[in-house]
C-alpha cells in the first residue's frame, strides 16, 4: 500500500546512510571533491537524499526566492557534487572501525577504507511505540504525509504531535483528507507561531488536545482509535481512516559504537566543529544537531565538515 512506510522501516532497522571520506550531506562532498583532489565517495543508504526528500515546500533555503521541494533541491546537490567528482552510490553502510587505519567500512558486503569519515546520517522518524502501531504500518500509519497522503482522498485523518513537523503535515494532508485531527498531549505547542497560527486557520483542521493514542483499532486498515486524556485519565473512541506520526526523530547512530554520543544517541562534536573523539571522523548535520534541524543548517555544517575533513588529511598525509 505505501512505498514510504516501507522505506521508513528499514531505515529505521538498518539505521543507516553513511559515507565514505564523505557521506550523504552532497554540499560537502562538492566542497572536499572540487578544490582538493580527494576522491569523495557517498554512499546514500535506504533514503537516497534523507529526510528532505519526504518534505514538500523548503521555503527557508537560501538562493530560493520561490522556494523549491524537498526532492529537487537533494537532486540538485547530488548533480552538483557529481559534477566536482564524487562517486555516489546507493548502498547501505553496515559496519565501521574507527580502531584501524585507512577506517575499514563494509557496504552491501564490500570493504572499502578511507583516511576520513563523515558521518551526515541524519535522523529518522520517531514512533509512538504501542503494540497496535506496529500492526497497522502501512496499512494506515504513516511517519510521511507527503508520501501517503494521496491514499486518504476524502478520509479522516489524525496527525498526532504539537511541532512544526505536525503543522506542516497536517496543512498539507488538508489537500487530500476532508478532515485532519491533529492530536496533541498537552495545550501548548513547540511549533513556530507562524505554522502554528496558518494551521488553526484551516477549516479543514481541528485540535483534539491532552490526548493520547493508547490503541490502533480495526481490520485490515485503521479504523478507529482509543484516546486516553492525559490530565483525567478518560477513555474515548474516536473512528478514523489513518494515523500521521509527526512527534520528532531518532539519529541514525546505531552503527557508530566507538563515537562518543548524548543521552538520547546525537553524535557529539567539539565546540565550533566538527569533531568527533576519533582523530579523522566527523560528524555534521541532524545527526548531530537537535536544536536547529534545518536544510540550511545542515548543508552548513556539512561544509565545516569538509573543511575539517581537509585540514585533517592535509595534516596527516605522507
Ligand atoms: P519536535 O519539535 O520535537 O516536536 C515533536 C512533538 O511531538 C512535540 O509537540 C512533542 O510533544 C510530541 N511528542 C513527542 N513524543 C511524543 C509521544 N510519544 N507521544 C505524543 N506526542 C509526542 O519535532 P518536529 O515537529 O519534527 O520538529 C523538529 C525540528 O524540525 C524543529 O526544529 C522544527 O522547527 C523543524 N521543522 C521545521 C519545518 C519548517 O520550517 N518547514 C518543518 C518541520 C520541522 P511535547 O511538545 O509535549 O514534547
Amino acid at each position: 500500500m505505501c512505498l514510504c512506510i516501507g522505506f521508513c522501516i528499514k531505515c529505521k532497522e538498518i539505521a543507516i546512510r553513511t559515507l565514505i571520506s564523505v557521506i550523504r550531506m552532497e554540499t560537502s562532498t562538492v566542497f572536499i571533491s572540487g578544490g582538493y583532489e580527494i576522491e569523495g565517495r557517498l554512499t546514500e543508504g535506504s533514503q537516497p537524499g534523507g529526510q528532505l526528500t519526504i518534505t514538500t515546500e523548503v521555503d527557508n533555503f537560501p538562493g530560493f526566492s520561490e522556494g523549491i521541494t524537498g526532492p529537487q533541491l537533494m537532486d540538485e546537490m547530488r548533480k552538483q557534487a557529481i559534477r566536482f567528482g564524487a562517486t555516489a552510490k546507493f548502498e547501505i553502510v553496515t559496519n565501521v572501525d574507527f580502531t584501524k587505519r585507512p577506517f575499514p567500512i563494509t557496504a552491501e558486503g564490500q570493504i572499502y577504507t578511507a583516511d576520513a569519515v563523515i558521518i551526515a546520517t541524519g535522523a529518522s522518524a520517531r514512533w509512538l511505540g504501542i503494540k497496535s502501531e506496529q500492526k497497522f504500518m502501512g496499512f494506515g500509519v504513516s511517519a510521511c504525509a507527503t508520501c501517503d497522503g494521496f491514499f486518504f482522498k476524502n478520509k479522516e485523518v489524525i496527525v498526532v504531535g504539537g511541532g512544526d513537523s505536525a503543522m506542516e503535515e497536517a496543512t498539507f494532508l488538508t489537500k487530500f483528507a476532508e478532515k485532519v485531527y491533529i492530536v496533541h498531549r498537552r495545550e501548548g505547542f513547540r511549533s513556530s507561531k507562524i505554522m502554528l497560527d496558518k494551521a488553526k486557520k484551516n477549516d479543514k483542521i481541528e485540535f483534539v488536545l491532552n490526548k493520547v493514542i493508547e490503541e490502533i483499532k480495526g481490520d485490515k486498515t485503521v479504523s478507529s482509535v482509543v484516546l486516553k486524556d492525559t490530565q483525567t485519565d478518560e477513555l474515548t473512541d474516536m473512528n478514523i481512516d489513518g494515523i500521521f506520526m509527526a512527534i520528532g526523530h531518532i539519529p541514525n547512530t546505531q552503527i557508530f559504537d566507538q563515537i562518543n554520543k548524548d543521552d538520547v544517541g546525537y553524535l557529539l562534536t567539539e565546540p565550533d566543529s566538527t569533531k568527533t573523539n576519533i582523530p579523522g571522523v566527523f560528524a555534521c548535520g541532524d545527526v548531530q544537531d537537535k536544536i536547529y534541524r534545518q536544510a540550511v543548517t545542515a548543508a552548513g555544517s556539512g561544509c565545516m565538515a569538509a573543511i575539517d575533513a581537509e585540514k585533517y588529511l592535509e595534516i596527516n598525509s605522507d
